[in-house]
């Protein structure tokens, strides 16, 4: 998915300067279908601004709202640490 389309279902929030994702969403706020695959929104935007996902590593919010994908406030994590 490009940024342009990510941006299409965005809404920026001055204050805090989250982006926070409205695009058609499955289960909870924080997926999304594309292409027939369970993707997290957050990883997408990721992948979309720096470039594909190191195995293992998950995408997670600097400011703790799960449905925000500014990739400023996005930072990796390695999910296989205790
Ligand atoms: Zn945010």
């Amino acid at each position: 998915m490009s940024i342009e389309k990510l941006m299409e279902f965005v809404i920026p929030v001055t204050e805090s300067g989250c982006w926070l994702w409205i695009g058609e969403m499955q289960d909870d706020r924080d997926h999304i279908n594309v292409e027939a695959a369970q993707v997290r929104i957050d990883r997408l935007s990721w992948e979309a601004h720096y470039g594909s996902i190191p195995n293992g590593l998950g995408v997670c919010h600097k400011c703790n709202v799960g449905c925000c994908i500014n990739p400023n406030h996005l930072f990796l994590q390695d999910n296989r640490r205790p």
